[in-house]
């Protein structure tokens, strides 16, 4: 089942042990294993994380007390359940590790049979939360992130800015004469609507920080992290260019014949800084609203004090 592709580290400064342990799991679990707490924390911290971690206490340099509250102190370890695996038999020491955040506390000598019963409970556990987590942050119709996902987001990226000089580009992006379109075509097509448009411009950025998500009814938001101006207004334009592509008639649009959106853009960066997340949000739905004013398929640039311009070229 599920289990088979979940990941275990083991971290332990005995090789020994981590040979005990990983002989017990292998068939079951896709094994890691470090004998130093650094190197623990690097796998941990990167591209393929585990989905349980065994963790010795008594190692030297960083010992396992101090990486369970490093890593239940950073945002993309804190929900990986770590168990701790270890001769200090104390009630205290229990009590400790386990109100640091540990999953579950094994005294060695172990039961194999009860290590890999703990295991397999604290991995099935950590992989519901995780689906149940994905369906949270998801839109149901287009299957892109939510507008939970886009809040949660935006104030990391907000947080993380005041401790960077980094630019964030924030598009909001709405699908124009769209009552009209749901009023001639119907609820159903509008809904395929709507699904084509969330996946045209969901593909378009394609930086793994780059946000598009679904923001409510037929409004999206872009977040782009680290992007300047520039940046954001070639993605914009290119969201513009993808929804054209895609052709959907729309014979009461007014803006074109076909389905268009329009854009508003606005960026917080050393020369044009906000004040606030909710600054940021507002400058750029004042810019669509300026796009909706100045005749719709287009993107404005709140810094740009001409006219947006039409991003239509004929199909
Ligand atoms: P504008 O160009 O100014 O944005 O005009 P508009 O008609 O797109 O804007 P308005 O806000 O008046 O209408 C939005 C429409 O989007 C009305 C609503 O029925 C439709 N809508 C919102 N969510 C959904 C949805 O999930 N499915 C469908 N089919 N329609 C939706
Ligand atoms: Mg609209
Ligand atoms: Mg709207």
């Amino acid at each position: 089942m599920v289990e088979k592709t979940a990941t275990v580290l083991i971290v332990d400064d005995q090789p020994a042990n981590i040979h005990t342990l990983a002989a017990l799991l292998k068939r079951e679990y896709r094994i890691l294993t470090a004998t130093r707490g650094e190197k623990a924390w690097e796998l941990a911290t990167g591209d393929h994380p585990p989905d349980l971690i065994l963790l010795d206490i008594l190692m030297p340099d960083m010992d396992g007390y101090e990486l369970c509250r490093r890593l239940k102190n950073h945002e993309a370890t804190k929900t990986i359940p770590i168990i701790f695996v270890t001769a200090l038999g104390e009630e205290r020491d229990e009590a400790y590790g386990l109100d640091l955040g540990a999953a579950d506390y094994i005294t060695k000598p172990f039961s194999p049979a009860i290590v890999r019963a703990r295991v397999r409970n604290h991995i099935q556990l950590k992989l519901k939360t995780d689906l149940l987590e994905q369906i949270a942050m998801q839109d149901g119709l287009t299957q892109i992130p939510n507008r939970r996902c886009f809040d949660q987001r935006f104030q990391e990226e907000w947080a993380r800015l005041s401790r960077s000089a980094q630019t964030l580009a924030l598009l909001m992006i709405d699908i124009d004469h769209f009552k009209a379109y749901n009023d001639h075509y119907g609820h159903g097509a509008g809904d395929e609507c709507l699904k084509r448009v969330a996946h045209a411009i969901h593909q378009v950025p394609n930086r793994p920080m780059d946000l598009v998500a679904r923001y409510g009814g037929e409004e999206f938001a872009a977040l782009l992290p680290e992007t300047d101006e520039e940046g954001a207004l070639h993605l914009a334009y290119q969201m513009l260019a993808s929804v054209q592509s895609l052709g959907i008639e729309h014979a009461y649009s007014g803006a074109a014949p076909w389905v268009t959106i329009s854009i508003g853009l606005a960026v917080h960066s050393a020369t044009h800084p906000k004040c606030s997340a909710e600054h940021l949000r507002e400058a750029a739905d004042q810019a669509l609203y300026r796009a909706k004013i100045e005749g719709r398929n287009r993107v404005v640039n709140e810094l740009s004090g001409s006219p947006g311009q039409e991003g239509l070229v004929s199909l």
